[in-house]
């Protein structure tokens, strides 16, 4: 697959509606998730509330309305999400009293709610998370990835003291490094974001960003520290033990439907989607070759894999159709199952079937009496084995040693001559607004993240010259 973006982005778009995970609606910006395309998400749901329930952190429901006065509370939060709220104004010909916006997050009712439930440092801290479906009528869409409504989960958690809110906010964003590394082998950037890609609203914001085949970044998951805006505006205090009143630290996280799109573009290939085990819709696909509608013992075989690898739990179909197995494999590689079983007369002679793994080139053959072990063996391997391959490339397509915003160009010129992803640039910030305004006019390069541990550090911000402050992720976004 050619790594230039265009091409990239159009294989991407080619492949999420030819695997059938999603098509397009009539409502602008807005995607039908289709069974497998929701099957996705319903496997991050069931991993991710795991960490939930581990954590004491409970799921909970809040309205999609907002009133109009709720978002006018925190200033910076209004202003950061006006232009994106769509507003409920009248019902049948009846005009509402008062405007009811789309949520496009829930700070502001969950504040309203814990305002009324948080009387005392006993009920510290309070946990829920929500999942829903969220509204920002964005103005560039592009499936999964950002789309005027989309599915997400988000924490909101408040705390007697800065550092408990602060241990939240991280290990919320570790949840999400872990998620997608070891559950969607999905290498991950974890760091803080810049101002002025902070969440309206948010003291800080963090977040892991991930690097796709074309070198893009997705951000995919945030992790905001709300320090005491939202509990200000809201009204959340507490009587403390010295019999005080004063406010909570607030805390909010979230992670899209987004993931789904990072998934299909961080492992896809020219043949279709490659998934990890762990949320592929099939993960097993069984199929007669040969002469086996002369051969009956054949499709007694496949049955009997079919149910006993069913009984032992694993997302197994079985395709006898009567398309070729040409068109099966090809079907098949293309909604990304995981391993494919082959099986014929000359193989039911010779007591094997014959496996072929999505992500590895070659078949083998695999004796009857071994099939569940190998089963058990390969779709463990293959998550890891996913993540390695993605390591590597996303080590390929780092660049460290890029100084000057000359050299930054050099560089996306040379890229872009050799058909390689200008990736992502590690840069040193002065700390200015004015850097990060320049670098994405001149190079459409934008900052990801300050790493918490970068491999580097860097002296000299990179347009300024003058010493830097701190040493940034930069690239080419979704
Ligand atoms: P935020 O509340 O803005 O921090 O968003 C939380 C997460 O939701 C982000 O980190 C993204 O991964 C995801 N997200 C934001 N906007 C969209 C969108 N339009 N479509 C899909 N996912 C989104």
């Amino acid at each position: 697959m050619s790594e230039q973006t265009n091409e990239f982005t159009e294989w991407y778009l080619q492949t999420v509606q030819q695997s059938e995970l999603m098509a397009y609606s009539s409502v602008r910006g807005s995607i039908i998730f289709r069974p497998d395309g929701y099957e996705l998400w319903e496997h991050i749901q069931e991993e991710f509330n795991k960490f939930l329930k581990k954590q004491g952190i409970r799921n909970a429901y809040f309205p999609m309305l907002i009133p109009q006065n709720f978002f006018m509370k925190e200033s910076d939060h209004v202003e950061g999400f006006a232009p994106e709220i769509p507003w409920v104004t009248e019902v049948g010909d009846e005009k509402l009293e008062e405007p009811l916006g789309l949520r496009p997050t829930s700070e502001t009712t969950i504040g309203q709610a814990f305002s009324d439930w948080i009387n005392s440092y006993r009920d510290l801290p309070y946990e829920i998370n929500q999942w829903a479906n969220v509204f920002r009528w964005e103005k560039k869409t592009l499936p999964f990835l950002r789309t005027s409504e989309f599915l997400w989960q988000e924490g909101h958690t408040a705390h007697a003291t800065e550092k408990e809110a602060y241990e939240r906010t991280m290990s919320a964003l570790d949840e999400y490094e872990r998620l997608c590394e070891e559950f969607l082998a999905i290498p991950v950037y974890k760091g803080k974001k810049t101002p002025s890609e902070r969440f309206a609203g948010a003291v800080d914001t963090y977040s892991v960003e991930a690097m796709m085949q074309d070198g893009k970044a997705v951000q995919a998951g945030t992790s905001h520290y709300l320090g005491t805006n939202f509990a200000k505006a809201f009204d959340i205090t507490y009587l403390n033990k010295e019999n005080q009143h004063v406010h909570a630290y607030t805390t909010s996280w979230g992670a899209s439907t987004r993931l789904i799109g990072a998934l299909i573009m961080s492992h896809g290939d020219q043949s279709g989607l490659v998934l990890p085990p762990t949320v592929a819709p099939t993960q097993i696909v069984l199929m007669p070759v040969g002469p086996w509608k002369k051969n009956p013992g054949v499709m007694e075989k496949l049955d009997e894999i079919f149910y006993n690898l069913k009984e032992a739990g694993y997302r197994v179909r079985l395709d006898d159709s009567d398309n070729t197995p040409g068109y099966k494999f090809n079907e098949w590689e293309l909604k990304g199952a995981c391993i494919r079983i082959e099986c014929g007369p000359r193989d039911i002679e010779n007591g094997h079937i014959i496996v072929k793994s999505r992500d590895v080139a070659d078949k083998q053959k695999v004796a009857f009496e071994e099939i569940d072990t190998f089963v058990a063996d390969e779709l463990t391997a293959m998550t890891p084995r996913l993540l390695e391959k993605a390591r590597k490339r996303v080590k390929e397509n780092e660049y460290l040693h890029i100084n000057t915003l000359q050299e930054l160009k050099e560089h996306i010129e040379t890229c872009k001559e050799e058909d390689k992803t200008p990736g992502f640039v590690l840069i040193g910030w002065d700390g200015t607004e004015e850097t990060e305004e320049t670098i994405k006019e001149e190079t459409g390069f934008t900052t990801r993240n300050i790493p918490f541990e970068a491999p580097i550090e860097k002296e000299v911000d990179i347009v300024s010259g003058k010493p830097a402050k701190h040493t940034l992720w930069i690239a080419r976004a979704y």
